[in-house]
């Protein structure tokens, strides 16, 4: 038997595993599962080597009722048991690959979206390493059963202002025990909002973590009877919840976004990397801030990027690159928010910044002001563009946008547009209580 899976084998034993969940995302990057409960002991092995087959259809952005078998194959250094369910009788999960029948990839798998473009560029010795910076609201509900956020606190409160403590130390060992690194766990500058960040790693196990991430803390603060959101804007006035990216590019185990002998110690590499991301930042906003509700957040006055520029210090600009140099070199893209799917989010990234490496695009001065006191007309006169304003422009930009089309992939391609459409479609009909206060009296 395969090593990896006589481990896996002897840790269900030692763990006392029933149950075998094997997860996936649909196109949202909403994390799926089935799962298998274990009645005999070769069964664990041939799910391991052989995968499960199942439909479908019913999953967004997957396939048609006409041809709604796939294989869900399971990765197995995903392996891991959830410490939210119960010890005894556990449950351990697998993140799975998704393939057609006759054993192809299925291309409307995410993962398999971001699998792809990784290994074309490490076929040229790239690797590709982000870590992100997650936001989300702790809430409960009022006695008229509306949302509320758990406390008042703000930036880097301390208890008992902060009543996110007790659920952040649960959070961080937790997630400890499902292998995270936790750099850094905060209170954030809205009410109820909170910030854990995580070690950087390569885009595909950074991606499979976010999913991890956000399904681990909304089990554990939902038995803990509140409820956790990652919704970009949930509280109008208020801060939104960003999930900023920091990026970096290794090649034969080197950050080459480094370069001691330039003044900035910014290679050549990364500058052009920066050029690429904004030159597409227009389009990849549809896919790092792709609900109705991410442009709420992408608006002036709250920390949230609008003003496509860069910048060293500067927390104003869309891209910001932290001081710290040699291996810890990186570039900070602020567009994404946690509503994203970070498969397909991490590979349009790649793309953009490849497309800048390649095609030498030069990303201009930096911007070391606070862009957000410019008025329209400075703005134009520096040059300085804004990022989409809704869902429609993004969608729009993505449209216009060949190299960011690529990086999904033509099926991701196509079905995101058709449910992104219906979504605007869908918002746009909508009369909300401001426009009856506004205009109820014309
Ligand atoms: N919440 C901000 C955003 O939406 C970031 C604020 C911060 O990290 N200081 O991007
Ligand atoms: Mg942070
Ligand atoms: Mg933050
Ligand atoms: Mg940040």
């Amino acid at each position: 038997m395969d090593d990896k899976i006589e481990k896996i084998m002897e840790k269900v034993e030692e763990c006392d595993i029933k149950f075998v969940r094997l997860q996936f995302v649909d196109i949202h990057g909403a994390a799926k599962n089935m799962a298998i409960p274990l009645i005999r002991a070769d069964q664990l092995e041939d799910i391991m080597k052989e995968g499960i087959l199942f439909d479908g259809s019913s999953i967004e952005g997957f396939v048609d009722i006409n041809e709604s078998d796939l294989v869900l194959k399971p990765e197995l250094e995903t392996f891991s048991t959830l410490p939210w369910r119960p010890e005894e009788k556990g449950v351990c999960r697998f993140i799975c690959d998704v393939y057609w029948p006759d054993g192809k990839p299925f291309e409307g798998d995410p993962r398999y979206a971001l699998k792809r473009v990784l290994s074309k560029y490490e076929k040229l010795g790239y690797e590709y390493n982000v870590g992100p910076e997650p936001e989300f609201f702790i809430l409960d509900y009022d006695d008229e059963g509306n949302i509320i956020p758990l406390d008042t606190g703000a930036y880097f409160d301390v208890e008992p202002i902060d009543q996110g403590t007790d659920f952040r130390r649960k959070l961080v060992m937790d997630l400890e025990a499902l292998g995270f690194d936790i750099e850094v766990s905060h209170h954030e500058v809205a009410p109820g909002q909170h910030e854990i960040d995580f070690k950087f790693d390569n885009a595909l196990k950074t991606a499979d973590a976010v999913i991890t991430f956000k399904q681990a803390i909304k089990a554990i603060v939902d038995k803990m009877g509140y409820l956790v959101t990652f919704m970009p804007k949930p509280f109008f006035g208020e801060n939104g919840s960003g999930m900023h990216c920091h990026q970096s590019l290794f090649k034969d185990g080197e950050n080459i976004f480094y370069d001691p002998d330039t003044p900035t110690q910014l290679s050549e590499t990364a500058m052009y990397f920066i050029g690429g991301l904004l030159e597409h930042s227009r389009a990849l906003s549809a896919i790092c801030a792709p609900t109705v509700n991410s442009y709420k957040r992408l608006v002036p006055g709250y920390e949230a990027p609008v003003y496509i520029a860069y910048g060293f210090k500067n927390r104003s600009t869309l891209i910001r690159i932290p001081a710290s140099r040699g291996k810890g070199t990186r570039v900070e893209f602020r567009a994404p928010d946690p509503s994203c799917n970070p498969y397909l989010a991490f590979a349009a990234m790649l793309e953009a910044g490849m497309d800048g490496v390649k095609n030498k695009i030069d990303p201009g001065e930096p911007v070391e002001f606070d862009v957000f006191k410019l008025n329209l007309k400075e703005l134009e006169e520096r040059g300085i563009e804004t990022l989409p304003s809704s869902l429609w422009e993004a969608y729009h930009a993505l449209e216009e946008d060949d190299v960011i089309k690529s990086a999904i992939g033509d099926h991701i391609y196509e079905k995101f547009m058709e449910i992104k459409h219906k979504e605007w479609d869908e918002y746009r009909i909508q009369v909300f209580k401001y426009e009856i206060e506004k205009y109820l009296n014309i």
